[in-house]
């Protein structure tokens, strides 16, 4: 049941240069190169409740 929860609100990280699937998970700030391109990828949630 949790666990279904959570697979529901994962999201995928795609690279915005070629698409190649980075990650999946559930983020508010994340970087990540591209294995594939190199191309730094950033991606920020601007709705994501602050937790502070
Ligand atoms: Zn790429």
């Amino acid at each position: 049941m949790e666990k279904k929860a959570i697979d529901a609100t994962k999201e995928e990280i795609r690279c915005q240069s070629c698409n190649k699937k980075l990650a999946v998970g559930i983020y508010v700030l994340v970087e990540i190169k591209c294995p594939r391109c190199k191309t730094l990828n950033s991606f920020q949630k601007s709705n994501a409740k602050s937790v502070f």
